[in-house]
């Protein structure tokens, strides 16, 4: 095994070189063993010089901007009263295979790359501080945040350190440790580097948990106009190769109860929004046809943060993208993973990005009136699931309690039914449980009050004017009758 020469890089190099027929003759003589060899003593004494603490903090900081797990760690220094503080040395969480969620270690094996993608931190010709830990000292930091309960796993990224192949080398070098030497059984998310060797990747792919291989950016012209050193093709093959193996390697497992499992919780990938002008739909047919086609785990979204200089970008730096884009754009990307959605449903060529007031199944209830008020005790799951304020687990409660008799609308919200949403879709009995207008700008503007605090200084959507005869402080808590005892025309209910 050319990797088992302990992490010092030679065995690796020379498993390489020989690789290629036309250099082993060069390498092989004395003299430019010698050469070589001082040349990464001198690399190592750069490294050593840099104390294990320093490199991880360079090199976790250079991690968060990775996002394809599912939070970073934030910077909570101790006040000396109290027990423990949160360093930015990141300890991110993500969901295993069978949905539990862990702290992992996150941080890059390097942040020195040959690449200059215009959005990146660590692009070659930014003027960074630059480190690159050694297999081991990968290995020492995991088994010794382990130990002391710090975290489940590790999240392990890269720049790319000489070429795909050698960064690959290096990470596959890195886990075989892990899993080998020190006998680490716990979770591991590793990047695949685009353009690495398919072997490296195979080979990878058997000791670690989940691979990821980022998207980077929705469009080809986008990524060939802000990561000019990245193709489609080049992330997109690692991917369709790392989801051929995982059914390959799925069959073998029925098969054969022993054989190692390849990349068992399946692989992930990042795409940055707001860097470049794609829309919300585009952004959101593109992770569609990856659930579909390259059966991805998660596609994770990125707020663009603009941390770099380039005529290029669309803000200047320090201003980034906005947050709740990216969090309508999770909301959508459940919709149609747990939900039953499609991309096409949610948005169009016409309204192609998502209302900034409203999450998008809200938005796509008000434009679907016509299948409104759903009746619970009738509506089947599909139907349910489309009801905003009905989730997969309520509604799934609805579907078994209501086999025992008629639900109620007290029994929706002990199912966990968001009523003050849900009230403007549903009916109980034939009844819904306040006289509602089926309007879409009455609905919305009681959604909005109720429901979505509308972000300060957000502008460009408005809403109808209220009507002189919009009665915005009475409020009815009564049933129908109630309010038309009152002589209340239905339609002038101002709901809760
Ligand atoms: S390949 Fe591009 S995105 Fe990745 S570390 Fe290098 S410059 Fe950054």
């Amino acid at each position: 095994m050319p990797f088992s020469d302990e992490n010092s890089g030679y065995g690796i190099f020379f498993w390489k070189q020989l690789k290629k027929p036309n250099v082993c003759a060069i390498i092989l003589t004395e003299q430019t063993f010698a050469l070589w060899k001082g040349w990464c003593i001198d690399v190592e004494k750069i490294h050593k010089e840099m104390t294990l603490y320093e490199k991880l903090e360079i090199l976790s900081d250079a991690a968060k901007y990775d996002v394809a797990c599912t939070s970073s760690g934030v910077e909570r220094r101790g006040d000396g009263t109290g027990m423990g503080n949160c360093s930015r040395a990141g300890i991110c969480h993500s969901f295993s295979a069978d949905g539990r969620c862990i702290s992992l270690l996150k941080i890059l094996f390097t942040n020195e790359c040959i690449y200059d993608c215009k959005y990146c931190v660590n692009r070659s010709s930014n003027d960074v501080r630059r480190a690159s830990f050694t297999p081991d000292e990968v290995c020492t930091l995991t088994m010794e945040f382990y130990r002391r309960n710090y975290i489940e796993g590790l999240f392990l990224s890269s720049g790319i350190l000489e070429s795909p192949d050698r960064t690959m080398e290096l990470l596959y070098a890195t886990l075989y440790k892990l899993r080998h030497v020190c006998r680490f059984q716990g979770y591991i998310h590793v990047k695949a580097i685009p353009g690495a060797d398919q072997r490296l990747i195979r080979l990878t792919g058997f000791l670690a948990d989940r691979m990821s291989v980022n998207m980077e950016l929705p469009t080809a012209e986008s990524l060939r106009l802000l990561a000019p050193h990245k193709s489609r093709k080049n992330i997109l093959a690692p991917m369709r190769f790392v989801q051929e193996k995982a059914k390959e390697n799925r069959q073998e497992v029925a098969l054969y109860r022993n054989m190692p499992r390849f990349v068992p919780a399946g692989q992930s990938t990042q795409m940055i929004i707001g860097a470049t002008p794609e829309t919300d739909y585009q952004i959101l047919n593109v992770a569609e046809a990856l659930y579909k086609k390259f059966e991805l785990k998660r596609v994770f979204y990125s707020a663009f943060v603009p941390v770099n200089t380039d005529i290029s970008l669309p803000v200047p730096a320090g201003q980034g993208a906005s947050l709740l884009r990216e969090h309508r754009l999770y909301q959508a990307d459940w919709l149609l993973r747990f939900y039953h959605f499609e991309a096409d449903e949610l948005l169009d060529e016409v309204n192609p990005n998502f209302n900034v007031y409203l999450d998008p199944k809200c938005c796509w209830a008000l434009r679907h009136l016509e299948m409104f008020p759903v009746e619970v005790n009738r509506a089947d799951y599909r139907m349910l699931l489309r009801v905003p304020g009905i989730g997969c687990k309520s509604a799934l409660r609805i579907v078994k309690a209501r086999r025992l008799g008629n639900l109620k609308f007290e029994d929706l919200k002990k199912m966990g039914v968001v009523l003050k949403r849900a009230l403007y879709f549903v009916t109980c009995g034939g009844r819904m449980l306040y006289p509602v207008r089926m309007d879409e700008d009455y609905i919305t503007r009681n959604l909005l009050n109720t429901a979505e605090r509308v972000p300060e200084g957000a502008d460009g959507m408005t809403y109808r004017q209220l009507t002189l005869f919009d009665d915005l402080s009475w409020k009815e808590t009564g049933s129908t009758t109630k309010g038309k005892a009152r002589g209340k025309n239905e339609a002038d209910i101002y709901l809760p």
